[in-house]
């Protein structure tokens, strides 16, 4: 399984584009992997989770035809994980697309946006609404909709993706997850888990999760055997106002064994 990293910010992205904070100017002069654009990650060119306002400027850094996705997941609602805006660009005039259909999952929220927008004869989408812990047969993969706890207007929903025998937690964006999501990961063997952490070293919040959190996160998976041996715990979806660049975030979690992720950064399972 190929898991790429296409963005790795949250809402505003880093550097912010109207900041001027210390952590956006050095981020500015750093260039690399302190460049952070808005979350989404791909499995396999064809599995692809969220649909964020830069996936535009993913399809041109990464060289990605994003005509190859078969299955959308969706995770909520806001605008650093859905601009559906664009996916209307899949439709005559704007686009030679291939004759498949895309399918596309989230909770009710996400879907009213998304088909407010798409018109079902214009555009070959499929929009399906899931429901938390109910497993759903994708075109690619199977799936089950775990509940994350990050905005009280919406149920925003995490992931547990298996797919060609390998299996992967998408945990964010979440603060510290709902009991009933806790008790589902138990018995679980993870290849993967894709960890937030939004707010740095800020005091603990209800809808993300701060360096504490994502330890303690880390540390749960491990002491209750949900990782697989080698099983890869990656860090991903931060804030500028965390005040942390790249080699920060390396030194605080690379001693748990976890992986700080960047745009681009591509794991093989
Ligand atoms: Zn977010
Ligand atoms: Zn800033
Ligand atoms: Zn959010």
């Amino acid at each position: 399984m190929k898991v790429h990293f296409l963005g790795t910010a949250a809402f505003e992205g880093i550097p912010s584009m109207f900041c001027l904070c210390e952590t956006c100017k050095q981020a500015r002069q750093l260039g690399g992997p302190d460049i952070r654009t808005r979350t989404s990650v791909m499995i396999d060119d064809e599995l692809k989770i969220d649909f964020p306002p830069d996936t535009f400027y993913h399809s041109l850094r990464e060289g990605l035809d994003m005509d190859s996705v078969r299955d959308i997941l969706l995770t909520h609602s806001h605008s650093d994980h859905l601009y559906p805006e664009d996916m209307v660009i899949r439709a005559e005039g704007y686009a030679s697309y291939g004759e498949h259909t895309i399918h596309v999952y989230g909770h009710d929220l996400p879907i009213r946006h998304i088909s407010t927008l798409l018109s079902p004869e214009k555009h070959k989408f499929k929009l399906h609404a899931v429901r938390p812990f109910e497993p759903v047969l994708t075109q690619t993969a199977s799936v089950v909709p775990l509940l994350a706890e990050h905005n009280k207007q919406e149920s925003c929903l995490l992931y547990y993706i298996e797919k060609g025998g390998k299996t992967v937690f998408y945990g964010h964006d979440s603060g510290w997850f709902p009991e009933a999501t806790w008790d589902w990961l138990v018995g679980k063997k993870l290849d993967m888990a894709i960890l937030e952490c939004t707010t740095g070293h800020a005091e603990r919040c209800d809808d993300h999760m701060n360096v504490e959190d994502t330890l303690r996160t880390a540390q749960w998976l491990l002491a209750n055997k949900i990782m697989k041996p080698g099983g890869r715990i990656i860090v991903t979806h931060f804030s500028h106002n965390a005040n942390l660049l790249h080699d920060e975030l390396k030194e605080i979690f690379e001693p748990h064994g976890m992986t700080v992720a960047y745009d681009g950064m591509i794991v093989e399972l």
